[in-house]
């Protein structure tokens, strides 16, 4: 770290504390040079991705709209907040992890699906089906092929495919 007094580079730390509530440590050093010190902050990046949306067009990255996206499709499932709010948070370090400045709406989804196939089925379905505007039967077939297959161990209830 350069020294803002001499611009050395040649510094020791000489305390490091969390500040912040946690979010971001404080750094007294020492400047080996001119015997001066300065503090430095070190923080977590805050995520300002861009969304490109299916018409190109682009929108700030919104937590809440993901938030409510999942919470419709999870609407009385035994799925706790707390497991919802989890959930979010994990597709958005997904989203973090590849992108960093623009991420297509389409990825999105994909990375929300991938973790409610492994939540519920029923809202997993139901996000499916919101999200990709299944033209036809064959499509939502195909949909759900890898989440029977995935499902396997569990039988699934047929006692309703007459019903229509
Ligand atoms: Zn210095």
């Amino acid at each position: 770290m350069y020294c803002p007094h001499c611009n050395a580079d040649n510094d020791r730390v000489l305390d490091s504390r969390a500040c912040e509530d946690g979010r971001a440590i404080r750094r007294r050093r020492y400047c080996n040079q001119c015997e001066r010190r300065f503090t430095t902050y070190e923080r977590v990046e805050r995520l300002t991705l861009t969304v490109i949306k299916k018409d190109l067009a682009r929108e700030p990255f919104s937590r809440e709209k993901i938030e409510r996206g999942i919470e419709r499709a999870c609407w009385k499932r035994p799925i706790s907040s707390e497991r919802i709010l989890e959930l979010v948070a994990q597709v958005e370090s997904d989203m973090q992890a590849d992108y960093d400045s623009e991420i297509p709406s389409s990825v999105i989804g994909r990375i929300a699906m991938h973790h409610l196939a492994n939540l519920d089925q029923v809202a997993y379905v139901r996000f499916a089906s919101v999200y990709r505007e299944f033209t036809d039967v064959e499509d939502f077939v195909a949909e759900l092929a890898p989440l029977r297959n995935h499902l396997d161990d569990r039988p699934l209830d047929h006692s309703s495919d007459n019903a229509s």
